[in-house]
């Protein structure tokens, strides 16, 4: 028996083995890289960096033969038996804290899947590149209390590190001196109570820029508004999430809407994102936050690297109780998110148009789900996405259908542009200049919508019919003036125009298609005694340049503003008494299954600019196409009868919201390359999907793209439709993994595209 005991703690304390196997235990660390390699990659964490790695902040690996340092972005950890082939070690660690939090790391994982991106990549677009430069900040960051009042009663670990936090000290002296866990102190940074002593010297300046437009608080909401908000605030009180979608006409009060909302937000002590689809293109409704709220952060992209940064810990801090931004401020690293809102839900800004593609409504919804905080979505003109959800029964929809203050949408009047009656030597038609000439005799203001800048579309030769193209892409040079320029709207290349065709020599070049600058033109030369003034990205370019036009257009020191789409987005003018769309189906033909859905958008969010104020307004709307149900829709303020037009043809082609469409498009220098290279992936992607069992998917192409060549590269593009798009995704993947791609060829992968040319 004794000797049975002994020989078993022989074997226990001798066998070699043992100890073996020990050894094998250890800390892995799983890597994405940013670039370069797709898979993560695993990474033993030595001893002396075991405390140091953690998910979501960065490393630095070996990688390679040559055992290159690369920093990569650590995504897990997990301990445990090491696995037999041996790993690498860590070399070292980036950051003094995680970048994203376990959150984000999930959302990128699952934002790579959805829009088929490299996982690196997103974790590159969700940080800004000022948080992801700032190296040399290895030291610990100074702590300090806040002094923000806690929202529940600190513990009496946490009350001792609020008091020795009384002047700035390090994290780990903190939790030394109060005795506790780091932990702790962790949390009371993740609360508010704790803020970097450095960033509370140097606060960013949050004034507004300029004198905030007079927005007061409307004492009572209508009884429209009121029942959207309390549809937003029943699951902001609950804390669950919910999608509530505002449907409601220009100037019905949904901004207002927004505002109680936030307003609830702050009262909770939690942090709401507002998305706008253009900082630059609606400082309106920026300025109405700031005038309501006493801390915004306003995400613009004029900020610098650092003045980002800067915003970005504050936001992190808890101090800020709203961020307003474009697309990418949904990452606004929100530690009390309570509220995300999207105005202008319909826009396509909202897309990433380079990779990572994915669109910010899609990612919102995400984080509030994940939150279990409300995700409010505001247009005029929804998008049909939304709509569909709306219907399924998915989201909640709260009609707004009348504007606030009683004034009635204006009545529409439309010119056929095919009757001969409705010609005249410029592009206002007799109509239109009628209305014009009531308007400013009225004094009322006008606004003129042509969606295309320049002086004209095109320059061609009378004798031979040669049409100045760009050198480097297939589209017809843009004449801008001064100056008798050719721009490419393709590539930017500038070229002076010759005063004699190239073709054939004869003096018979003219000058085809009406621009904003020769609608400017014409309406100077036709109303002389108006004061004109034209808004289009020509313009708009120095900073601040969109702000004093549309400030002097407030201010009555213009009378007549001629622009692009840009005129028509979120704007509040009470005294223009008439819109004039010059020419509304320009876009209505272009290769893109959404062109009636946005031609009924912009015209109708344009129209709707009209009369706002007491003395009522008219809309002029000239079109080759009156009978398009997207114009008519738009005519009759009636969006939702071209909805129930467009829902069936899109479900019928399995377009999106009943389908998901994935587009590549591929790019070569030899225009016999990039259409090779589309038909292989087209072979294969029909070769995988005929494996399918209900064959539900299709493959379209491959075919020209529509700008065939741009920048010097030939484009093929090809698309495959499916109704379910993660399968589709998997064909997609299926078909293309370990693809070798020739060396003369790129292409990308746009899953839900929204820019089809
Ligand atoms: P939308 O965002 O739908 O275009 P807004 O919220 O901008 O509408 O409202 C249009 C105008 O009406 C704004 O000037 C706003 O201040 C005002 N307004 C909004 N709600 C009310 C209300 N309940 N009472 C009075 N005025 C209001
Ligand atoms: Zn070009």
């Amino acid at each position: 028996m004794a000797h049975q005991h002994t020989g078993q703690r022989d074997l226990f304390e001798h066998r070699p083995a043992w100890e073996e196997d020990d050894a094998r235990q250890g800390i892995v660390a799983t890597v994405v890289l940013p670039d370069g390699i797709d898979k993560a990659l695993d990474y033993l964490v030595p001893e002396r960096l075991a405390g140091e790695v953690e998910p979501g902040r960065r490393v630095i690996v070996p990688l390679g033969r040559a055992n290159r340092e690369c920093l990569a972005y650590c995504v897990a950890l997990r301990s445990g038996e090491l696995p037999v082939a041996p790993l690498k070690e860590i070399i070292g660690v980036e950051d003094p804290a995680p970048l994203l939090s376990p959150r984000m790391l999930e959302l990128t994982r699952w934002m790579a899947e959805r829009w088929m991106a490299r996982w690196g990549e997103v974790l590159e677009a969700v940080l800004p590149a000022g948080v992801r430069l700032s190296r040399g900040v290895r030291r610990d960051p100074l702590l300090v209390a806040s002094g923000v009042p806690p929202a529940r009663r600190p513990t009496a670990a946490q009350a001792r590190v609020l008091e020795a936090a009384a002047a700035p000290a390090t994290a780990a002296d903190l939790a030394r001196r109060a005795e506790c866990g780091r932990s702790v102190v962790n949390r009371l940074v993740e609360s508010g109570l704790l803020v970097d002593a450095g960033s509370r010297e140097r606060q960013p300046e949050r004034a507004p820029a300029r004198v905030a437009s007079p927005h007061h608080r409307p004492g009572e909401l209508s009884a429209a508004q009121q029942g959207a908000l309390d549809a937003i605030l029943a699951p902001l009180a609950a804390g669950r999430h919910e999608t509530i979608l505002l449907f409601g006409v220009t100037g019905s009060g949904k901004t207002e809407v927004y505002l109680r909302a936030v307003e609830e937000t702050l009262a909770q002590g939690r942090q709401a994102i507002v998305l706008v689809p253009e900082i630059s293109l609606t400082p309106q409704t920026c300025d109405r936050f700031r005038s309501r709220f006493g801390s915004v952060a306003v995400l613009h992209s004029h900020l610098t690297p650092a003045e980002r940064h800067a915003e970005w810990r504050e936001i992190a801090s808890g101090r800020v109780g709203v961020v307003v931004g474009a697309r990418s401020a949904i990452f606004a690293p929100t530690p009390r998110l309570g509220l995300i809102v999207i105005d202008e839900e319909h826009e396509t800004s909202f897309k990433q148009a380079t990779a990572p593609r994915y669109h910010a409504r899609d990612v919102a919804e995400w984080i509030a789900r994940s939150a279990g905080v409300p995700l409010v979505l505001g247009s005029a003109t929804p998008s049909l996405e939304s709509f569909a959800r709306c219907l399924d029964g998915s989201w909640r929809m709260c009609r707004l259908p009348e504007r606030v203050g009683g004034s009635q949408l204006p009545a529409v009047i439309t010119v056929d542009l095919r009757d001969a009656r409705s010609r005249s030597r410029g592009v206002l038609s007799p109509r239109l200049v009628a209305g014009i000439n009531w308007a400013l005799a009225a004094g009322g203001q006008v606004m003129l919508l042509l969606n295309r800048r320049g002086f004209s579309t095109h320059v061609q030769c009378r004798a031979c019919g040669h049409c100045a193209r760009c050198d480097q892409c297939d589209l017809a040079l843009t004449l801008h003036q001064p100056g008798n320029r050719g721009i490419c709207h393709g590539c930017g290349l500038i070229a002076r125009l010759p005063s004699d065709c190239p073709g054939c020599g004869a003096a018979a070049l003219v000058q085809r298609g009406t621009g904003t600058q020769k609608l400017e033109e014409q309406v100077r030369a036709g109303f002389p005694g108006a004061r004109v003034a034209r808004m289009d990205t020509d313009t708009m370019r120095a900073r601040g340049s969109h702000e004093r036009t549309l400030d002097a257009f407030r201010g009555r020191e213009l009378d007549i503003l001629v622009g692009t789409q840009m005129i028509a987005k979120g704007l509040d003018f009470p005294d223009v008494m008439l819109v004039g769309v010059v020419h509304a189906d320009a876009a209505l033909h272009l290769a893109d299954f959404r062109a009636a859905e946005r031609t009924c958008q912009l015209v109708t969010q344009v129209a709707g600019r009209s009369g706002r104020g007491a003395a009522g307004g008219r809309v002029v709307v000239q079109t080759a196409t009156p009978d398009h149900p997207a114009i008519r829709a738009a005519g009759r303020h009636d969006y939702e009868a071209f909805v129930r037009h467009e829902l069936p043809v899109r479900e019928a082609l399995l377009y999106p919201p009943y389908g998901s469409v994935v587009r590549i498009v591929v790019r070569s220098h030899r225009e016999e390359a990039a259409s090779a290279w589309a038909g292989t992936l087209v072979e294969r992607l029909r070769a995988v999907a005929a494996k399918e069992a209900d064959g539900g998917l299709r493959v379209l192409g491959p075919a020209p793209a529509p700008i065939l060549r741009l920048r010097d590269r030939y484009r093929w593009h090809l698309q495959i439709h499916g109704a379910d798009g993660a399968r589709l995704r998997d064909v997609v993947r299926a078909a293309t993994v370990g693809l070798k791609t020739p060396d003369d060829v790129a292409w990308i992968i746009d899953v839900d595209p929204v820019e089809m040319l």
